[in-house]
C-alpha cells in the first residue's frame, strides 16, 4: 500500500501531529521512474517552509505532499540513465512510492557509504559544515571554534573538522549527555550545556581563554548574542542555522552586534549551501577521504517508519537526535 504525508495545517509555534496527514494512495506501477523511498530526511529548515512567506525556496501547500532529502531506490525505470535497483537521492516527496521524470535525481553508490550517510555526513549538512568553515571561517591552526547545536548533524562535523585543521574546539550542546559525547566520540576540547548554564557569555568566557575566533552558529538568539561577547579581533562568525526562533510567532529583540563587530572588525555573514553547488564535488571527496582515514567519525539517529516522519521532524525541536535524523521507510 502506498502512502504520502501532507501539510494539513501551517505550525502556529511549535509544530504539532495535527500540522499533519498521513493518507493512504494508490500504487505506483508505472511511470518513466519509479522510485521507493528508503531514507527521508527531516531537516530543521522545513519549518520555514511550513510559514506561508516567500523565502529562498516555495513555501509548501497546505494539501499537498511535504518534501525533502529522500533516498529511493528504482523498481522500474524506462530512463536511459537509471535502472532498476540503482539508489538515488532527490528532492522527493513524502511519499512510499512515487514516479519520477529523473531531473536532478543523483545516483549514489551504497559500497561507499551506508545510505542514509548520503542524507547526513556525505549529504546537505556534512556539505554545509565543510562549505561554510572553507568559504567564510578559514580556520587558521591554534585558533578557537567555537559551534553551537554540537551533537547535531552539522555541529559535529564542524567540530571535526575544527579539529583537523588544528584548531581548539568547543561546542555548545542541550544535554550532559551530548557534551560528554562529543569529548569522547568526536574529540571536541570542552563543551556548554546551554540548558543549565545561567551566564552563557561567563560560561563562553572560560571554556574559551584565548577569545572565539570563529563561530560557527546553528542557533541564533542569545547563544548568538553571548557568543559575539566573547569574540577575537577579526572573528569572523557564520550565520549558518537560528532554530531557537524557527517556531517563535514574533522574532525576539536583542543586544545590537554593530558595536561589537566594528570594535572587533569582525565579519558576520550568513550562508547557503546551496548558493555553492558547484563546490560539492570537492567537498564529498574531502569528506569522504576523512570518513575512510577515520579522521571524520558521524552519528544518525534513525527512526524506523514511513508513518513517525512527522514525529520525527518535531523531536528535532527538543534535541532527541544525536547526529542526522533520518526516518527509515
Ligand atoms: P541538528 O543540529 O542535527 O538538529 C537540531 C538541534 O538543534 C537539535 O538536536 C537541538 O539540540 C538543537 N536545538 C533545538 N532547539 C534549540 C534551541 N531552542 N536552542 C538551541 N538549540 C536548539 O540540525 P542540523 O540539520 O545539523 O541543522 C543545524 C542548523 O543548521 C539548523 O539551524 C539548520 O536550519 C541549519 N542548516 C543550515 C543550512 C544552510 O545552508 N544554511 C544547511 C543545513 C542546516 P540540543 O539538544 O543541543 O538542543
Amino acid at each position: 500500500m502506498n502512502k504520502q504525508i501532507l501539510l494539513n495545517s501551517r505550525p502556529e509555534g511549535r509544530p504539532a501531529l495535527k500540522n499533519f496527514q498521513i493518507e493512504e494512495i494508490e500504487e505506483v506501477k508505472n511511470g518513466e521512474i519509479v522510485l521507493e523511498s528508503k531514507f527521508i530526511s527531516v531537516d530543521p529548515y522545513l519549518r520555514g517552509r511550513m510559514r506561508d512567506e516567500k523565502s529562498y525556496i516555495e513555501p509548501f501547500k497546505v494539501g499537498e505532499p511535504l518534501e525533502s532529502m529522500v533516498i529511493a531506490e528504482v523498481k522500474n525505470s524506462s530512463h536511459s540513465d537509471f535502472k532498476k535497483g540503482d539508489h538515488i537521492m532527490g528532492m522527493l516527496d513524502w511519499k512510499k512510492q512515487q514516479s519520477h521524470s529523473g531531473k536532478d535525481l543523483r545516483k549514489i553508490d551504497p559500497s561507499i557509504a551506508p545510505l542514509s550517510a548520503y542524507l547526513g555526513v556525505l549529504g546537505l549538512t556534512g556539505l554545509t559544515a565543510y562549505l561554510a568553515l572553507h568559504k567564510i571561517g578559514i580556520l587558521k591552526k591554534g585558533e578557537t571554534l567555537l559551534v553551537s547545536g554540537a551533537a547535531g548533524a552539522v555541529g559535529s562535523v564542524v567540530g571535526q573538522i575544527g579539529k583537523i585543521k588544528g584548531c581548539r574546539v568547543v561546542g555548545i550542546a542541550g544535554s550532559d549527555e551530548k557534551i560528554d559525547h562529543i569529548q569522547e566520540k568526536f574529540s571536541f576540547d570542552a563543551g556548554i550545556n546551554y540548558k543549565t548554564t545561567e551566564d552563557m557569555t561567563q560560561a563562553i568566557k572560560e571554556a574559551c581563554p584565548d577569545g572565539v575566533d570563529v563561530y560557527f552558529d546553528n542557533v541564533g538568539g542569545e547563544i548568538l548574542d553571548a557568543a559575539l561577547q566573547n569574540i577575537n579581533k577579526a572573528a569572523r562568525i557564520i550565520n549558518c542555522g537560528a532554530i531557537s526562533i524557527y517556531n517563535e510567532t514574533e522574532i525576539p529583540k536583542g543586544p545590537r552586534p554593530e558595536g561589537i563587530l566594528i570594535k572587533k572588525s569582525a565579519l558576520m555573514q550568513g550562508f547557503l549551501v546551496r548558493d555553492h553547488v558547484a563546490d560539492y564535488q570537492k567537498a564529498i571527496s574531502d569528506l569522504a577521504g576523512w570518513l575512510n582515514s577515520g579522521k571524520l567519525k558521524y552519528d544518525e539517529t534513525i527512526v524506523e517508519g514511513f508513518e513517525q516522519t512527522p514525529q520525527a521532524f518535531i523531536d528535532i525541536f527538543d534535541g532527541k537526535n544525536f547526529g542526522k535524523m533520518v526516518v527509515k521507510v
